[in-house]
């Protein structure tokens, strides 16, 4: 099964891509994970990346093109995958039919602007495991302090307000006309996660997909 996690920036896509990653046992492939590793590990590509990411801005298609191609042929994908971020224009799906990437499914999570603002500003993200914390949703025990592992937590650095509100005018613009896109060749599924907990999302994304995959 290969699907593509559609929505606004803060509408849930990681958080549900991680909790289907364990359901049916596909592999999660964010781009927005792998720019932020060639932009830690400092690579040519990872500092052009951070130009754009820093600004909220989208990565060029060429660019991101690039990663995704090439992950793509990994064996760890033969048999599904679960895009997360990817494609985020029109351009990166018309490239990803060209690749004759077959999708199954493409679940599109829909939230109000209002919520989604409040839920970027507040994420705060371990440094050691990657878990999410929220300042007011999900707060740690301890000030600063992943409950999970004891690390660090920080902001990402384009959860700021003022970014974060570039990064969803720039979802209207490019990203938003993929709901059409996808909807015209029947593979647009409708998950409203307006006020929803994460668990109660996957009850929806369980209810539209099922809950486990056939192989094929
Ligand atoms: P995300 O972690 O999915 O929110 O992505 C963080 C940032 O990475 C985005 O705001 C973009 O700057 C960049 N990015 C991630 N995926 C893509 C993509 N498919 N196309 C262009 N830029 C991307």
């Amino acid at each position: 099964m290969r699907i593509i996690m559609l929505g606004a920036p803060g509408a849930g896509k990681g958080t549900q891509a991680k909790k289907m990653e364990e359901l049916y046992g596909l592999p999660q492939v964010s781009t927005g994970d792998m720019l932020r590793g060639a932009r830690a590990q400092g690579t040519a590509l990872g500092i052009e990346a951070a130009r754009h990411m820093e600004a909220g801005n989208l990565v060029p298609d060429e660019v991101v093109l690039g990663i995704v191609a090439e992950r793509l042929k990994s064996a760890d994908l033969a048999n599904g995958f679960i895009l997360d971020g990817f494609p985020r224009t029109v351009p990166q799906a018309s490239a990803l039919d060209e690749m004759q990437v077959v999708i199954d499914h493409v679940v599109n999570i829909h939230v109000d602007a209002d919520e989604l603002v409040v839920r970027l500003t507040g994420r705060l993200t371990c440094t050691g495991c990657g878990f999410m914390h929220h300042r007011h949703f999900l707060p740690p025990q301890e000030e600063g302090v992943c409950d999970k592992c004891g690390g660090t937590l920080t902001q990402r650095s384009d959860d700021n307000e003022e970014t974060v509100r570039n990064r969803l005018a720039v979802y209207q613009q490019l990203t938003a006309p993929l709901v059409e896109y996808y909807g015209e060749r029947g593979l647009l599924r409708e998950v409203d996660g307006t006020g929803e907990s994460p668990s109660s999302v996957l009850e929806k994304v369980k209810a539209i997909l099922g809950t486990r995959v056939t192989e094929e």
